[in-house]
């Protein structure tokens, strides 16, 4: 009977999305930064504070419940007014909350592949939110907000005296509007889901074939600290360690081509424990489309299940 009832109540709070955030304390990793780990279980992602001179900078505003949460808590962290709030990517788990930090004066911004996944893929996921997440509902916004400020190319810099906060766009992996946040002076990098800390991958709008690759690059950049879009913090095995995982996937995916679908066995060596799920299905059935058509997954029709 407790059983059954501590499950009706996770139900309950997943449903509902925030009825009950248990999101972790603030983390400091560095002088003036802060990991801000989002409760999983309300659908929220990982969020980084980092202090400027004169203001701060977040990475990742997650869903609008997530935000309010945000908006409670930094002022408890630091008086300086968030002035740019960072996509790392078009998931409405990361971007969401959007539209309730320009409303409070912040500046989005983001890659400009960012806006152009929200031009592909939304209002259709923003509605499919609604229909699941009371905070998104609460809203009234017929669509999210897209990032006000984009850059293009490689690189958007922010310096003052005492820190550089690098935005990279590294390459299409999780999806093609990937940002990471470099602080070359504290060699902190925040992947968003290029990289994640357990079986949480989403594929769908991947290119996999190059997404270690990506990886690759962001690793060359020698973080001590990699604070990701789900999951415990860690060092650079958080993002070593997901593009084996991808590439072990996709080779055993590979390897198997020529059978139909339903007949694929994978099965992943001890190193990738980390990110395979129990049930591997869906991350099989997309690496198949991937490779049989040619192109990367996220050009391919899918829906976001
Ligand atoms: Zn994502």
């Amino acid at each position: 009977m407790h059983r059954l009832l501590r499950t009706v109540i996770a139900l309950i709070i997943t449903a509902s999305g925030v009825a009950s955030a248990q999101s972790l304390p603030p983390k400091l990793v560095a002088p003036g930064v802060w990991f801000l780990e989002g409760d999983a279980h309300a659908g929220y992602c990982n969020s980084i504070l980092i202090e400027m001179d004169t203001y701060l900078v977040l990475v990742d505003p997650s869903y609008p419940g997530r935000t309010r949460e945000l908006m409670d808590e930094i002022p408890k962290l630091s008086p300086k007014p968030v002035k740019y709030v960072f996509d790392t990517h078009a998931h409405g788990d990361h971007a969401y909350g959007n539209a309730l930090w320009t409303k409070a004066g912040a500046t989005t911004l983001a890659y400009v592949g960012v806006r152009n996944e929200m031009l592909r893929y939304e209002p259709q996921r923003w509605q499919a939110a609604m229909e699941k997440r009371e905070d998104v509902r609460a809203l009234h916004e017929p669509a999210v907000q897209p990032p006000m400020q984009v850059f293009k190319g490689r690189k958007f810099v922010l310096r003052d005296s005492h820190r550089e906060v690098d935005f990279l766009h590294l390459g299409w992996g999780h999806t093609q509007g990937d940002g990471y946040v470099w602080l070359p002076k504290e060699k902190i990098l925040c992947t968003g889901d290029a990289a994640v800390n357990g079986p949480r991958n989403k594929l769908w709008d991947a290119n996999v074939a190059n997404w270690p690759k990506v990886l690759g690059k962001a690793a060359a950049l020698g973080p001590k600290i990699v604070l990701p879009g789900h999951g415990a913090a860690g060092g650079v095995e958080i993002v070593t360690g997901q593009a084996t995982f991808l590439r072990d996937l996709y080779a055993a995916v590979k390897a198997q081509i020529n059978l139909p679908l339903n007949q694929l066995k994978v099965t992943l060596p001890q190193r990738d424990a980390n990110w395979t799920r129990p049930d591997m299905s869906q991350h099989i059935g997309i690496i198949y489309a991937e490779i049989k058509s040619g192109k990367p997954a996220g050009s391919l029709p899918h829906a976001w299940q």
